[in-house]
C-alpha cells in the first residue's frame, strides 16, 4: 500500500490488488516505529496520521527470573517522533489507501487475489487475479510481490528461498489493563518461556513465545495449565488469567526467518515479508516492508514514468535493501540463541545470568537497542518524484476553469467595450 501510495504520487499508474475484501485481519503487529513515522512527516501525512487512535510507546523493558532491566529507549531519537506508535494495521492501511485514492493514477482492487505471473518468454508482464467476477488479466511494466510471508508470486516465479532455522513460534491473545499496570512493552522470561505484554490502552496484547511446535502439546495439557503457566510467568495478571476461556482466543503465529537469494526477475520485484519474512524480535517486519516500498520508489518512480524500470534497476533496490534486511535478521538470530538457552532451562524458575545484569549496567546501551529498534539499519527518506508535493488534479482543474472563466470575462468585457 505504501508503494502504491508513492507510486501515484510521483504520477505513475499502479494497481494494488489485495486478496480480501477490507484489511480487517487478526492481530499482525501494530507498531508504527519513528523510521515509518519519519516517512509520514517527509510526506506531509504525519499530522492526520496520529489523529487516528493510537498509544505511544518510548520505552521497552524485560523481567528475566526476578531481575529487571530496561532493553530499549526511542525517547532520545533524532526523529519528529520519539516514540513507537501502536495502531492497528487495518487503520494504518485504510489510512494510506484512503489517501493514494486521491490520486488519479491509483486504482485499489480488493478481492482480487494474484493467483499467476503472465509472462512473454523469460520476462514478467502482468498477474493473473481470480475476483468475484472470474478471472482478470492485468498487464503491467513491473510487477511488485508485496504479497507477504506466504506469498503466491514468489513460487510462481520460481525464486529461491533461504529458510533460517527458528527455534520458536508465538502465541497471542488478549487481557485486560488496569490502573497501576506497566505502561511500555514488557517481556517477562521465566519458567521456559517469555510472556510480551504490549500496552495497548484497556487491554494488553499478549505474546506467550513457546518452543517451536509445541502448541499442539499446550492444547493436550488443557485450559487449565495455559493459565498457571501465563500466572507463573506474571503473577500480577492475578485472575485476569481467567479471561481465556477458550482456545479460540489463541492465535499462533509461526514464526519464520526466511530471504530470497534473488528479490528479482525482469519484470517481476518481491519487497517486505515476500522477500525476506522477519522474526517478530524487535517488532520490525512492518518497518522494514515500510523502507522497502520507501527505497522501491526512490529507485524505479522515474524509470516507470519513463517506461524504462529495468532488471539492472530492480538489482539496485535489492543491493540497498537487503544489507539491512541481513543486518536485522542476525541480530535477530542472535537473540533466538538466547531463546533456546530459556527453553533448554525447562519449566524451572530462570536465574538471570551475570552476563545478562552486567550489560543492563553499560550506560547508554538502551538508547543503542532503541536506535536499532525505531530507526534500523540505513533508514530510508522519501526523495524524487514521490517527495515533491503533488499537484492533485482537481486544482488543476479548477485552476484551468478559473482561467477560462477569467478569460471569458476579459472577452465579454472588450466586446462591450467595443460595442
Ligand atoms: C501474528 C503476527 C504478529 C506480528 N507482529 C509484528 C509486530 O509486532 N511488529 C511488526 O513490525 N511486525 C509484526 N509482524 C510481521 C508483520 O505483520 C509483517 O512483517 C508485515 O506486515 C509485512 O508487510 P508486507 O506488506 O510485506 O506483508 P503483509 O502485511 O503480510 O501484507 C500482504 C498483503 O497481501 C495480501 N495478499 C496475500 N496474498 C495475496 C495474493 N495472492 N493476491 C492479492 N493479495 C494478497 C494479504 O491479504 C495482505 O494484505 C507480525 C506478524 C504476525 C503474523
Amino acid at each position: 500500500m505504501m508503494l502504491g501510495y508513492l507510486l501515484a504520487r510521483a504520477g505513475v499508474d499502479v494497481t494494488v490488488l489485495e486478496k480480501h475484501a477490507d484489511f480487517f485481519r487478526d492481530f499482525r503487529g501494530d507498531t508504527v516505529h519513528p523510521s515509518t513515522l519519519e516517512v509520514m512527516h517527509e510526506l506531509g501525512l504525519l499530522e492526520d496520521f496520529l489523529k487516528l487512535p493510537h498509544q505511544k510507546v518510548t520505552s521497552a523493558g524485560a523481567r528475566v527470573g526476578d531481575f529487571e532491566l530496561r532493553v530499549a529507549d526511542v525517547s532520545h531519537l533524532s526523529t519528529h517522533c520519539k516514540f513507537v506508535a501502536l495502531m492497528p494495521q487495518w487503520d494504518f492501511l485504510n489510512f494510506l489507501s484512503d489517501r493514494a485514492k486521491r490520486f488519479p493514477s491509483f486504482r485499489l482492487q480488493m478481492q482480487h487475489e494474484g493467483v499467476d505471473l503472465l509472462r512473454d518468454g523469460a520476462t514478467v508482464v502482468g498477474v493473473e487475479a481470480r475476483s468475484p467476477e472470474g478471472p482478470v488479466y492485468i498487464q503491467a511494466q513491473l510487477v511488485v510481490a508485496c504479497d507477504g510471508r506466504h506469498s503466491t508470486m514468489r513460487p510462481a516465479a520460481g525464486l529461491q528461498v533461504q529458510e533460517f532455522g527458528v527455534p520458536m513460534d508465538v502465541l497471542w491473545f488478549r487481557f485486560s489493563r488496569r490502573a497501576g499496570d506497566p505502561e511500555d512493552v514488557l517481556g517477562n522470561v521465566n519458567y521456559g518461556k517469555g510472556l510480551i505484554l504490549i500496552n495497548r490502552g484497556d487491554y494488553f496484547q499478549s505474546g506467550l513465545i513457546i518452543r517451536k511446535g509445541s502448541f499442539e502439546q499446550l492444547k493436550l495439557d488443557g485450559l487449565d495449565m495455559f493459565r498457571q503457566t501465563i500466572l507463573r510467568i506474571a503473577p500480577y495478571l492475578g485472575e485476569r488469567a481467567g479471561e481465556i476461556q477458550s482456545w479460540d482466543q489463541i492465535k499462533l503465529l509461526t514464526v519464520r526467518l526466511n530471504r530470497l537469494r534473488s528479490w528479482h526477475l525482469p519484470g517481476l520485484l518481491c519487497i517486505g515479508d515476500a522477500a525476506h519474512a522477519m522474526s517478530p524480535v524487535g517488532g520490525v517486519g512492518i518497518n522494514l516492508a515500510i523502507q522497502d516500498a520507501v527505497a522501491t520508489a526512490n529507485l524505479l518512480a522515474e524509470p516507470l514514468q519513463r517506461g524504462q524500470a529495468t532488471d539492472a534497476m530492480l538489482a539496485r533496490v535489492q543491493e540497498r535493501r537487503e544489507f539491512p534486511t541481513r543486518v536485522t535478521q542476525a541480530v535477530q538470530a542472535n537473540a533466538h540463541k538466547l531463546l533456546e538457552r530459556v527453553f533448554e532451562g525447562g519449566d524451572r524458575p530462570l536465574k538471570a545470568p551475570w552476563q545478562l545484569k552486567a550489560m543492563a549496567r553499560v550506560p547508554g546501551l538502551q538508547r543503542v537497542t532503541g536506535h536499532m529498534v525505531g530507526i534500523g539499519v540505513r533508514p530510508e527518506h522519501v526523495a524524487g518524484a514521490a517527495r515533491r508535493e503533488p499537484q492533485p488534479e482537481w486544482s488543476l482543474k479548477k485552476a484551468a476553469v478559473q482561467a477560462g472563466a477569467l478569460l471569458g470575462a476579459v472577452v465579454a468585457t472588450i466586446r462591450a467595450l467595443r460595442g
